[in-house]
C-alpha cells in the first residue's frame, strides 16, 4: 500500500475534518488497489454533524426561496465544472465506463437545474370577509439522505437538492462502497451552502444504524436495499421521522411478438445489462413471445457477445466490473446455483481470474418460474429470458413479485402494448424503452419497492408538511 494514497476529509458544519479513528480503504472493483483512504466517523463526529445541521435549519428555513434556488443552481454548477475529475474518480470507485461516469456527473447540473426552477406556491384556499385560509409547504428539519453504490452521486443529489431548495438542512451518508465522489462533492460545496447546511459524512457498515438511531433527525432520505429499507423505517417510527424509501426491484420486460427483433434487443441488451446489471429498475427479467423467442434470444445473444467488460478507464469498455466482493461472489453464486439446478443457459458468461470483480453477461434459457434468478432481485449481468404466448399469463407471471419498481412492455402496436403497460404493477412503466428516469418523473416504487415518491413535484414537497394558516379578520 503506498504512502501517497489520497485521504478524504468530511464536511461537518462548514469544515473539512479528519476521522478520529482508523481509516477505511477504498478498493477499485476493476483491480482490487485501494485508491483513497476515508474517514470512519464517531459517534461524536455524527453528533456534531447533526447538530450542526439541526442550528442551521434556524436559519436556512428563513433564507429567501430566491436564494436557496441560486444555491441549488451554484452546486449544479460547481459539479458540472469539475465533473473531469469527479467522473474519474467515480469509476475509480464504483467501476463504471468513464462515459457513463460522467453522464451520471453531468445529471447533477440536470437535476439541480429543473429543481432550482420548481415552484411549489403557497395555496390561497379560500378568503371571504371574515377569513383567509392559506395552506404553505414548510420544511421538516434534519434530513439524512443515504445513498447506495451503483450511482452515488446522482441518487445522493436528488435527496439533497429538493431537501435544500425547500428548506431543509442535511446530512449526507454514502454508501461504505463508494464514498468518494460524495466526499469531493463535500469539498466543492463548501463554499457554496452556509455552515451545517450540508455535511457529508463516511463511514463502516455501523455509521448507517447509528445515523438512522439519532434523535435530531426529522427525515430519512433512504435509496437501497428493500431489506435495509425496512430496517431504517423501523428506526424512523421510533421517533416519527418522515421517510422516504426508493428500494429493490425485479423489473420485467415484455417482448410482444410484433416487435423489429434487431432493434429491441440491442435496446433490451442495454436495459438489462447497463452499469453491469445494478441498476435498481434495470430489466431484471424479459418475457418474450413464444412466436419470436428463438430469434430474440439469439439476436440478444449476438449483441451480449459483443459487449466489452473490463476497466472502465479503458477506451471501448463498455460493461465495467460489479461493484464489490460480496456482491460479485451474490452473483456467481446464483449463476452456480443455476447450473447446479440444471438450468439451461444460452450464454453462460466468462469470469476471469482476478484481479477484478469480472462477470461477462450470462442469460439464462426459460427457468422455471420459481428460479432464484427469478424471483430474486439479481443487481448483476445475469438475466434470465423467459417465454410466454397468452398475455393475462404473462401479466400475472410479471405482478406476481413482491417488488413494483418499474417495467417495460415492446411492440409496434402502441395501443396494444400500452394495454399490457397499464396493468403492469410498478410505479414506472415504459413502452418501446426502459430506463428513461427524468427530474420531473416521480419514482414512487409499488408495494416492497417503495414508500413515497423521489424526484417531481410530488417528492419535492416529501421534504415539507403542509401548515394551513387560518387568518380571521379583526
Ligand atoms: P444497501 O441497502 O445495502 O445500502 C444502502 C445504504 O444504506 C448504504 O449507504 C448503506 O451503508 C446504508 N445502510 C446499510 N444498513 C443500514 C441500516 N441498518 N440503517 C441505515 N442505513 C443502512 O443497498 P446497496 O447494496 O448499497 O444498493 C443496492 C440496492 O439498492 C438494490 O436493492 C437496488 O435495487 C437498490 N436501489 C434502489 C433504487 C431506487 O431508486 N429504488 C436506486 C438504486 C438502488
Amino acid at each position: 500500500m503506498s504512502d501517497d494514497v489520497r485521504q478524504f476529509r468530511m464536511l461537518i458544519d462548514g469544515r473539512l475534518v479528519q476521522g478520529q479513528g482508523a481509516p477505511l480503504e477504498i478498493l477499485n472493483p476493476a483491480t482490487e488497489e485501494v485508491v483513497a483512504r476515508v474517514p470512519d466517523a464517531t459517534d461524536d463526529q455524527l453528533a456534531v454533524a447533526v447538530d450542526a445541521a439541526g442550528r442551521a435549519f434556524a436559519t436556512w428555513r428563513s433564507v429567501p426561496l430566491a436564494e436557496r434556488r441560486r444555491v441549488v443552481r451554484a452546486i449544479g454548477g460547481s459539479v458540472q465544472e469539475n465533473v473531469d475529475e469527479l467522473a474519474a474518480l467515480l469509476t475509480s470507485e464504483q467501476g463504471k465506463p468513464l462515459s457513463a461516469a460522467r453522464k451520471e456527473v453531468e445529471g447533477v447540473a440536470t437535476w439541480c437545474d429543473w429543481l432550482a426552477e420548481c415552484e411549489f406556491p403557497e395555496e390561497e384556499i379560500r378568503e371571504d370577509d371574515t377569513h383567509r385560509l392559506r395552506i404553505r409547504h414548510v420544511p421538516l428539519g434534519v434530513v439524512a439522505a443515504i445513498a447506495p453504490w451503483n450511482f452515488p452521486i446522482a441518487l445522493a443529489i436528488r435527496k439533497i437538492g429538493p431537501a435544500l431548495l425547500t428548506g431543509n438542512t442535511v446530512v449526507v451518508k454514502p454508501s461504505p462502497f463508494t464514498p468518494l465522489t460524495m466526499l469531493r462533492f463535500g469539498e466543492l460545496v463548501q463554499d457554496i451552502v452556509p455552515p451545517g447546511v450540508v455535511n457529508v459524512i463516511s463511514g463502516g457498515d455501523s455509521l448507517g444504524p447509528r445515523l438512522t438511531s439519532h434523535q435530531g433527525i426529522q427525515k430519512f432520505a433512504f435509496t437501497g436495499a428493500t431489506a435495509t429499507g425496512k430496517k431504517v423505517m423501523d428506526a424512523a417510527a421510533r421517533q416519527l421521522a418522515r421517510v422516504t424509501l426508493e428500494l429493490g426491484g425485479n423489473d420485467a420486460a415484455v417482448i410482444l411478438p410484433d416487435v423489429d427483433l434487431d432493434s429491441v434487443a440491442d435496446a433490451v441488451f442495454e436495459s438489462c445489462f447497463r452499469n453491469s446489471g445494478q441498476v435498481c429498475v434495470g430489466t431484471k427479467r424479459v418475457y418474450v413471445h413464444d412466436d419470436i423467442y428463438d430469434e430474440f434470444a439469439k439476436r440478444l445473444v449476438g449483441v451480449a457477445v459483443q459487449a466489452r467488460v473490463g476497466n472502465g478507464v479503458d477506451e471501448g469498455v463498455t460493461l465495467g466490473p460489479v461493484q464489490n466482493d460480496v456482491q460479485y461472489r451474490r452473483i456467481i453464486q446464483l449463476i452456480e446455483d443455476c447450473e447446479r439446478s440444471g438450468l439451461d443457459f444460452l450464454l453462460k458468461g466468462e469470469v476471469p481470474d482476478g484481479p477484478g470483480y469480472f462477470i461477462h453477461p450470462t442469460i439464462l434459457d426459460n427457468p422455471p418460474e420459481d428460479a432464484a434468478i427469478v424471483t430474486e432481485e439479481q443487481f448483476g449481468p445475469v438475466v434470465p429470458l423467459l417465454r410466454f404466448r397468452d398475455i393475462d399469463d404473462v401479466v400475472a407471471r410479471v405482478n406476481d413479485s413482491e417488488y413494483g419498481l418499474g417495467g417495460s412492455v415492446w411492440g409496434r402496436d402502441l395501443e396494444a402494448a400500452s394495454r399490457v403497460a397499464e396493468r403492469i404493477e410498478s410505479g414506472l412503466v415504459w413502452v418501446n424503452e426502459a430506463q428513461r428516469v427524468l427530474p420531473s418523473f416521480p419514482m414512487a416504487g409499488h408495494k416492497a419497492s417503495g414508500i413515497g415518491s423521489e424526484n417531481g413535484i410530488e417528492g419535492l414537497l416529501q421534504y415539507t408538511s403542509p401548515q394551513v394558516l387560518s387568518l380571521r379578520k379583526a
